[in-house]
């Protein structure tokens, strides 16, 4: 769906507020024109026609990314991500616990039709003690502290740090190799120093993960992967 007026342009926001022109290609690979509420519309049009290179480019990221999000089907033989690696998801009868791991995920038959709440919960615990461990052994090395260490599902976030302290990660990170953990670990900790994103703040990072470039890349490339 396009807006009539603007060819290739999903939507056209006008807002009194507003004093300049900016698009935004979002998550869904759809584009938003905002514009100052009594610009006329050939301006508009010219500056998406001027920034049509840099708009075909950003759809055709954001679509790669899309079609590498992985629909999951919690069956028999599906990989699923631990620690940056992929092992099978099995199903036995035989099982000794509900869930449990050896190179393999193992559920218990019973549980076939909860297998997605399994793997969640099973990834929740994982993600807990390796992040606990983590954030305590950085916190330790480069004298930070933090308040209170909680995992949830930020979807939009790998972690996060108030003002008071309180750290916070997405349990998702269990399925990322353990140097992408170190860095959101890194990244939260150093906001105990800096709130803030200045260079200071990064020069913290770079103190504690010296390659914290590729682990943001990392994140950024494999981000699709890490939702079901
Ligand atoms: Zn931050």
């Amino acid at each position: 769906m396009t807006t009539p007026e603007l060819p290739g342009v999903d939507e056209l926001v006008r807002s009194p507020a507003r004093r300049t022109l900016c698009i935004v290609v979002n998550r869904e690979a759809r584009v938003c024109v905002r514009a100052p509420a009594d610009m006329p519309l050939p301006a508009i049009r010219r500056f998406v026609a001027e920034r049509q290179p840099w708009i075909a480019q950003k759809k055709a990221a954001i679509r790669r990314q899309l079609s590498r999000i992985v629909i999951r089907s919690f069956t028999e033989g599906e990989n699923f991500l631990f620690k940056g690696q992929l092992y099978p998801l099995h199903f036995s009868a035989a099982a000794a616990a509900p869930i449990s791991f050896d190179r393999a995920f193992i559920i218990h038959e019973r549980y076939r039709d909860k297998a997605r709440e399994m793997l969640t919960g099973w990834y929740e615990i994982k993600a807990e003690q390796l992040i606990g461990e983590r954030v305590k052994l950085y916190a330790e090395a480069f004298g930070l502290d933090y308040l209170a260490l909680r995992i949830g599902d930020t979807r939009s976030q790998w972690g996060s740090c108030s003002a008071e302290g309180k750290l916070s990660f997405s349990w998702r990170l269990i399925m990322c190799p353990t140097r992408i953990i170190d860095y959101v670990v890194a990244h939260e900790l150093a906001h105990r120093r800096y709130m803030n994103h200045s260079a200071a703040f990064w020069a913290q990072v770079a103190k504690m993960r010296p390659d914290y470039r590729e682990q943001q890349q990392w994140l950024k490339d494999n981000a699709p992967l890490l939702r079901f």
